[in-house]
């Protein structure tokens, strides 16, 4: 041993917190090793907000696809699988199809994904496709796309793998456990970007779970934050034409509404929105202030932390905040390439450049 850490021991979410999920040992553990993403320190963004504020990340671009979706995926394919099903589908512009379709692969069952006419982000359709998804364009919108996934399940021996899929939650709230392993304890407050409000929901179940268990003791308020143009919780009705950058959370009817709503009530938390100018700003922020890029959706957290630290929300006194970066930049390079510097010429030439960095007149 040269040193005390194995890179290699972590098992993957199910195995890990097996005793907080519904599996048995017959249950298979399909799984490409999600989970235990960092808890990254903030070194700038933290430090530059009023009031005593420990910021950290949880990275969860660090799973094997990207995103968190991950967590959720593996609970749901090796239940499938568990229960027979010899399909998986689901409808999706973006990181469930690219889940869905990594995850089945492995099972070594087809995955069908159905993706709305229009755009989709450059990098979750190349994952769906790479990873051998069928994937069918269906003209129509996402909405179209998911009545037509109900329909099928409902009539076939498919599995469903969409958010509607319990199993998902049960996986998606180990990543509060992993919050609480490292910390210690429960963190204060818990930002994240709020969409179908299903992963704001899952990790008040981690938390609350863990709480009830005598495992910490306390639990964190959750602070959920939606885009401004696509805020249902925050003005209180569906928004028929949801808009922002933010594509991961371009969503006016969630799913788990009521769901997020008691989670954040009971934990005496807030949801808020963000516009999408402080959704880029915090998104390029992460970026040249942290070094961690992240796609747009997953600054929403963030922007948000810095609006309420501005107004004075969290106090005079020392607190622990964390927020969850919820997908990898790489998923959207098109948005990044748009808002980003060109790249500086130069001839292929060693005095050129050395003048053009200043180290020589
Ligand atoms: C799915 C997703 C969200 C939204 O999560 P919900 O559970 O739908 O609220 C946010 N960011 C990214 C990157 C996502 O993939």
């Amino acid at each position: 041993m040269t040193t005390a850490y194995s890179p290699r021991s972590w098992p993957g979410v199910i195995e890990a917190y097996k005793q907080f999920l519904p599996v048995t040992d017959a249950t298979p553990r399909i799984t490409l090793l999600e989970g235990a993403t960092p808890l990254i320190p903030s070194v700038a963004i933290g430090p530059s907000l009023p009031g005593k504020i420990r910021l950290f990340f949880k990275h969860e671009g660090c799973n094997p696809t990207g995103s968190f979706k991950d967590r959720g995926m593996t609970m749901a394919v090796s239940k499938a699988v568990e229960e027979g099903a010899r399909l998986t589908m689901c409808a999706s512009t973006g990181n469930t199809s690219a889940a869905a379709a990594a995850y089945s692969t492995r099972a070594g069952i087809p995955a069908v994904v159905l993706i709305p006419d229009g755009y989709i982000a450059l990098g979750k359709l190349a994952q769906a496709l790479m990873c051998g998804a069928r994937t069918i364009q269906i003209a129509g919108n996402f909405d179209d796309c998911l009545r037509i996934v109900r329909e099928i399940t409902d009539n076939y021996p498919i599995a469903l793998v969409n958010s509607l899929n319990p199993y998902r939650m049960e996986g998606q709230k180990t990543a509060a456990f992993e919050v609480c392993d490292v910390l210690g304890a429960a963190p204060d407050f818990h930002a994240l970007p709020v969409g179908n409000s299903g992963n704001i929901t899952a990790y008040w179940w981690g938390y609350k779970e863990y709480h009830e268990k005598g495992i910490t003791a306390g639990c964190p308020r959750m602070l959920g934050f939606q885009a401004a143009g696509a805020a249902p919780m925050v003005l209180g009705h569906p928004v028929p034409q949801p808009e922002t950058v933010a594509t991961a959370i371009r969503i006016g009817n969630p799913a788990r509404w009521r769901d997020a709503a008691r989670a954040v009530e009971e934990s005496g938390g807030l949801i808020d929105m963000v516009t999408d100018e402080e959704i880029l700003a915090a998104y390029k922020e992460l970026g040249d202030r942290e070094g961690i890029f992240v796609e747009p959706a997953s600054a929403a957290g963030v922007a948000g932390v810095k609006k309420l630290a501005a107004r004075g929300f969290f106090g005079d006194d020392e607190v622990t905040v964390v927020c969850t970066l919820t997908g990898h930049g790489l998923k959207d390079p098109d948005t990044a390439i748009s808002l980003a510097v060109e790249p500086e010429k130069a001839p292929a030439d060693t005095q050129a450049v050395v003048k053009m960095l200043g180290l020589a007149d």
